[in-house]
């Protein structure tokens, strides 16, 4: 079947290769895995993504019910700041509540207290290269600092959760953090019975050492009495699909400029966001160099400059890979282009297109 362009193709194969490393570190350390659903819920892999991880983590209502509905398992609820509309119905999904704050610990706490309860705590370390995403950044309004206030509060909690990392793909700094996170709040972990450390390490990443990494997981584990959660969202779905789109015009300016049918604001926003270069696959790199730029009308909607093997031409497939992480639930209707429809390559090889959009969709979008 030849899928119309643009698409995401999400491959079950190049999914799994990253689930069972998941299932690994789980087996070899005892940490369970929870999907960060911010970071991907395209839910049509649920069923493959929910047999070798634990459930899932969200950041609001919607993605606590769509855990529970789609994904199952485990269902921990977090959200930066929970109205009450969303705790009187997010109790029916979460088995874990997490607030971000005491303030909110103490407002919720009558009502919530039949969950397992958790807190936030901001370490005031971090790993990450962009400030844009360090959740321990000046000001930052993520998680508690002050000691004194978690220690009052664990009479109420059964955990905390620490996210603290961004692309973290250095286990030795990971290994330093973790052991910085035992002594400084060991005394409390004693007394709680779980601990999340979030996500934003890339233990999928090819190279790194995951029976180290398990390895010291499972001891911290061991030191403090406590089941340790991760929260991988990049981690577990990274290097699995591609962004698949059709050359609809070359034009010149200086270089060859090869038009396609996506555009990065609307279909890969955080390349935008970041200023980072798409990732094309072009095989050997060949003599014919283009900018690949997308068709909205902003001037920087550029993927990249690559250098293909052949000739570009109109109606050439090009290939945007990692379209996955923090890509699909940005997809946005900037310029009213079409939106990429949903295909995914099952693990036996046949391709099924899950999602398509169009006008309606684009209409009832807005009002
Ligand atoms: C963003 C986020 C994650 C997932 O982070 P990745 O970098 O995608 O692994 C996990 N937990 C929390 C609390 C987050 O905010």
């Amino acid at each position: 079947m030849k899928i119309k362009t643009p698409y995401y193709l999400i491959d079950e194969n190049k999914l799994l290769r990253n689930l069972k490393i998941i299932r690994q570190v789980r087996e070899l350390s005892g940490a369970k895995s929870v999907l960060a659903l911010k970071c991907f819920s395209t839910w049509c892999v649920f069923d493959l993504m929910k047999q070798y991880m634990d459930g899932t983590t969200s950041s609001s209502l919607y993605e606590a019910r769509l855990g529970a509905e789609k994904f199952g398992k485990e269902t921990h609820a977090f959200c930066v700041g929970y109205s009450d509309d969303d705790m009187r119905e997010i109790l029916q999904y979460a088995d874990k509540v997490i607030f971000n704050s005491v303030s909110q610990l103490d407002r919720y706490y009558e009502q919530a207290k039949g969950k397992k309860l958790g807190l936030r705590v901001n370490p005031g370390v971090s790993y990450s290269h962009f400030d844009l995403a360090d959740p321990a950044r000046q000001y930052s309004r993520l998680g508690v600092i002050d000691r004194e206030a978690l220690e009052k509060q664990l009479p109420r909690l059964s955990g905390f959760m620490f996210h603290y990392n961004c692309e973290n793909d250095e286990f030795e700094t990971f290994a330093q953090q973790l052991d910085w996170l035992g002594e400084t709040y060991g005394d409390m972990l004693k007394k709680l019975q779980w601990i999340s450390l979030g996500g934003g390490l890339a233990f999928t990443k090819e190279g790194y050492p995951v029976e180290r990494f398990a390895q010291k997981l499972a001891d911290f584990s061991a030191a403090y009495g406590v089941q340790i959660y991760l929260e991988p969202g990049e981690s577990a779905i990274t290097n699995s699909t591609e962004l698949v789109t059709s050359v609809v015009d070359i034009v010149h300016n200086e270089k060859e400029i090869a038009i396609v049918d996506a555009c990065i604001e609307g279909h890969m926003l955080d390349l935008l966001i970041y200023r980072l270069n798409a990732k094309i696959e072009t095989g050997t790199p060949g003599e014919h160099e283009y900018m690949v730029a997308g068709r909205s009308c902003l001037a920087g909607d550029v993927f990249g400059t690559f250098s293909f093997q052949d000739k570009l031409e109109i109606g050439s497939e090009v290939r945007i890979a990692d379209a996955a992480g923090y890509t699909m639930v940005k997809k946005n209707w900037f310029n009213g282009l079409q939106m990429p429809s949903i295909a995914v390559r099952r693990l036996d090889g046949t391709i099924e297109l899950v999602r398509e959009f169009d006008y309606a969709d684009f209409l009832h979008n807005l009002s």
